[in-house]
């Protein structure tokens, strides 16, 4: 399958590149194990600094890492810009903190001595998504190099060039050679990797059915995953709340990155005593919104990172409507170049269709109606995801009820759900399992070795 480079806002094919040959993807592998039997030895004090070059890289680049993932796959390259300083955020956070988390941990027992010992696992292959090109595998590889591993990254075959871009950060920082390898293959080819007794485990961030397919492979190898899957969170609004912010927010979580996000608001489920004061200010905020060239710093909403997400966005809104939902904004695909999709509000939704189970994965905003706050979190909870979820209240006892009941790996109260390196990332149910970032996902992929001295 060809490896390629589109801009979504024009569909002008940038580059494409041929995919490895057996022959290449061996070396690297090679690589990578002949790496890792040196680089497991290097010390905190080493990788340090390392990851301290990479974050300054990220940000005297940061102008042409930004417009590479706008090109590639069409955010807008303001939120390109801010994440890009997010990587190099994540990179200093584990430089600094990868000791601390690692550090023996002594336990009293009848022993002279017993400890806890975290040791690196060896090569770890990341299999990621285009959505945030940069970030999801910065958060991986930060925490993975600086705990000792060394990475193998299948990136998404749209962006290419966000791929090789980001070992190029690797080098440049002064990371052994192998440390942090780019794999250009395609989905096809991750079977052989997985199998491949040189690589010892992986992460996946992407859609369930990669999840399930690379958990089965590794599952037979008895080989360590982590899965970053996807997600259909819950924005609760419960009559306490303050209207107007959460209605401003809620904009902003349904629309982030273009509507392509795990973690966005996807089902607004609002308390009728205010649901027609939420939704009229909801609507106006997505009426507002500018959809255009994601270069140009002023577009809140650029293209879909592919013509199949606007088809299947386009299939998920017309079997709504043909179920009898209504639009209240927005509704179709902007005819013309590019991958455009209207900013989108709909209301009186089915149940009773596929769709309703499905990950929406575009500007496309889902608004329930609910009389109290059980309602609420019977609706909330009425998915196979689980990973995140916002919930909008003043009232004590219901923040209580939201943050013991809802089915999440993520929960924020008055808030827009985010990640963020000091707290731990990942999701319940369909939504995956582990955990990345904090001190829970570097401990992810390492050996944590019982140590005990008679
Ligand atoms: P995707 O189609 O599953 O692709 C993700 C990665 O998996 C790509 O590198 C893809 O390679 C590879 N892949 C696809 N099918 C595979 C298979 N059968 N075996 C092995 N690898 C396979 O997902 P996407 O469309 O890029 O990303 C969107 C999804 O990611 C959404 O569901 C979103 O919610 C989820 N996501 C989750 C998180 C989280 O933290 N939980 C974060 C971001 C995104 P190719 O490109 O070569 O097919």
């Amino acid at each position: 399958m060809a490896i390629a480079s589109i801009n979504p806002a024009t569909g002008e094919t940038l580059q494409t590149f041929e995919p490895l040959n057996n022959q290449q993807l061996d070396d690297k592998l090679q690589l990578a194990a002949s790496t890792f039997r040196r680089y497991r030895r290097t010390s905190f004090n080493d990788r340090e600094p390392l990851m301290k070059r990479a974050a300054e890289i990220l940000e005297g680049d940061k102008a042409r890492f930004a417009r590479i993932m706008t090109l590639e796959m069409g955010k807008p390259i303001k939120a390109a810009a801010q994440e890009v300083e997010k990587c190099a955020w994540v990179c200093r956070y584990y430089a600094e903190n990868a000791r601390k988390h690692l550090a023996d941990e002594v336990v009293e027992t009848t022993a002279s001595k017993s400890f806890v010992h975290f040791q690196p696992l060896g090569p770890v292959l990341a299999v990621m998504p285009w959505n945030f090109p940069f970030w999801q595998v910065f958060r991986f590889a930060a925490p993975a190099l600086m705990a000792g591993n060394v990475g193998l990254l299948k990136h998404a075959s749209n962006v290419p060039q966000c791929a090789l871009a980001i070992e190029e950060i690797f080098k440049r920082a002064g990371f052994p050679e192998g440390s942090f390898q780019t794999l250009l293959i395609g989905s096809d080819a991750v079977q052989r990797v997985l199998e491949d007794g040189r690589v010892v485990a992986a992460t996946l961030t992407g859609s369930e059915p990669a999840g399930r397919s690379v958990a089965s492979i590794a599952g037979k190898q008895i080989k360590k995953t982590v899965l970053e899957l996807g997600g259909s969170d819950p924005f609760i609004v419960m009559p306490s709340a303050n209207i107007q912010e959460a209605a401003n927010t809620g904009v902003k979580a349904r629309t982030i990155n273009n509507g392509q996000s795990c973690i966005a608001a996807k089902r607004f489920i609002v308390a009728a005593e205010i649901y027609d004061q939420f939704t009229e200010r909801f609507v106006s905020g997505f009426k507002a919104l500018r959809v255009g060239d994601p270069l140009e710093e002023a577009v809140d909403i650029g293209p879909l990172a592919t013509p199949q997400i606007v088809n299947d966005l386009e299939r998920q809104v017309n079997s709504f409507i043909s179920a009898g939902a209504s639009v209240l904004t927005g509704g179709k695909r902007l005819s013309g170049k590019g991958n455009f999709f209207q900013p989108t509000v709909l209301t009186n939704v089915s149940h009773d269709i596929p769709e309703y189970c499905e990950e929406l994965f575009g500007p496309v905003a889902l608004l329930f109606r609910v009389n109290n706050i059980d309602e609420a979190l019977r609706l909330a909870n009425d998915t196979d995801f689980g990973l995140g979820a916002s919930a909008w209240t003043n009232d004590e006892s219901e923040i209580r009820r939201l943050v013991d009941d809802l089915e999440a790996g993520v929960v924020f109260i008055n808030g827009m759900v985010a990640s963020d390196p000091r707290l731990p990332f990942g999701g319940v149910k369909n939504s995956g399992y582990g955990r990345e970032l904090s001190q829970f996902g570097i401990r992810e992929f390492v050996n944590i070795k019982t140590v005990w001295i008679s």
